[in-house]
């Protein structure tokens, strides 16, 4: 057999799946990072009638349907503050292959790139698959990342740093002084910020920025994606926003790894977009109100945990033991190491799941917290 490439041997397989494989087929699984809603009707209904019209058959342009580049651009002008030209938008295989772009285009062999820690599992290995190091940057006691800690990061090699609001795995929500710290960071020291706002639209307190839309640099890229936004993960619908340069050099990696992305799904995004925003409304209020519970639940056998303003994932401190404990007794969590070496002692609950559930859950863990303290 012939060899592989050393990029590849520094990734592995997710933890997080072999976590999912270790539980019985009846645990709660509190492990997923996917919204329990079904996809918004009229976002389904905009691609069955392009299926049907014949519409959604052949490639679209390589960034993407300019519907959807318009419905984009209107977004950003809605939510972000943001006057984007549609021509500076690829429509991307979800969120992934977006963040994917972003390394691809910026990042050589002798390349730093800071990645906050816990942080999401793809940050590190997409580094690694560009050539770079990574480089963790730990977050605060709030689990939000600090622009103090990412600054103090930089050296010579760095290329790029990472944000992430709404956080995964943390459900944290970064403060508008701090994007707009991110924002002068990339500006003044000449790196790229890739901000991944995947979890833009779940936002309970604070307010969501874009780091994008404080800087004059051209230095930050924004990723983001239908898949939480609007419960489309299955559709593999995302996006990335930057300037005309970044935008024709991501260009040339997504027109040879993909093409172009889903048609039907661009015609279900552009409905997602540009409709009625109240299903999302209504999946938000419901996260919000699960936030509390689960919140509640933890504080009261003891847990420490930060209060998750965004995204739908709880981040308790936990005592030694206790991740095996509540995965015997049929609970399935993620073990903050998952996430990165700043991950131990912590873990990741998705509230991704109907109230009832969670309570039944939350009793199971209580247990297992008595058990192990
Ligand atoms: N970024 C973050 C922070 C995520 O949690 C995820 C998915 O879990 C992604 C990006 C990728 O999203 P997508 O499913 O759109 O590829």
């Amino acid at each position: 057999m012939t060899g592989f490439s050393r990029r590849v041997e520094q990734v592995s397989i997710s933890g997080i799946r072999e976590v999912f494989e270790a539980a019985g087929d009846d645990a709660i699984n509190l492990g997923l990072g996917q919204p329990d809603f079904p996809t918004p009707k009229h976002a389904r209904q905009a691609a069955i009638d392009a299926i049907e019209a014949g519409d959604a058959d052949a490639y679209t342009s390589n960034k993407g349907t300019e519907g959807l580049r318009q419905a984009i651009a209107t977004k950003h002008a809605r939510d972000n503050n943001l006057d984007v030209d549609p021509e500076n938008v690829i429509a991307t295989a979800g969120g992934s292959e977006a963040l994917h772009l972003a390394m691809e285009a910026h990042i050589d062999a002798e390349d730093e790139v800071l990645i906050p820690d816990p942080g999401f599992v793809a940050y590190e290995a997409l580094t690694n698959l560009a050539g770079g190091t990574p480089k963790s940057v730990a977050l605060r006691d709030d689990l939000t990342l600090d622009p103090a800690a990412v600054e103090a990061a930089i050296t010579d090699d760095t290329a790029a740093f990472i944000v992430n609001s709404p956080g995964n795995p943390t459900g944290a929500v970064q403060s508008v002084a701090d994007m707009r710290e991110f924002a002068r960071i990339a500006d003044e020291h000449d790196v790229l910020c890739i901000t991944d706002e995947v979890y833009e639209n779940i936002v309970f307190d604070g307010e969501h920025r874009s780091p994008l839309e404080f800087a004059d640099s051209g230095n930050v890229v924004l990723v983001n994606a239908c898949s939480k936004s609007y419960s489309m993960t299955g559709w593999r619908l995302g996006w990335v926003t930057g300037s005309h340069e970044r935008i024709e050099r991501m260009l040339r990696v997504h027109q040879y790894v993909q093409a172009c992305a889903s048609a039907p799904a661009q015609y279900a995004a552009e409905a997602a977009l540009s409709g009625t925003q109240e299903p999302v409304d209504e999946m938000v209020s419901a996260f919000e109100q699960r936030r509390d519970v689960v919140l509640d639940g933890l504080e009261d056998m003891g847990l420490s945990v930060p209060t998750p303003e965004g995204a739908f994932y709880a981040m308790p401190q936990v005592p030694e033991g206790w991740v095996d404990e509540v995965i015997d007794r049929g609970v399935v969590v993620v073990p903050g190491e998952a996430f990165g070496d700043h991950g131990e002692g912590y873990a990741r609950l998705s509230y991704a799941t109907d109230t009832e559930t969670l309570k039944e859950a939350l009793d199971i863990m209580s247990e297992a917290t008595a058990a192990v303290t």
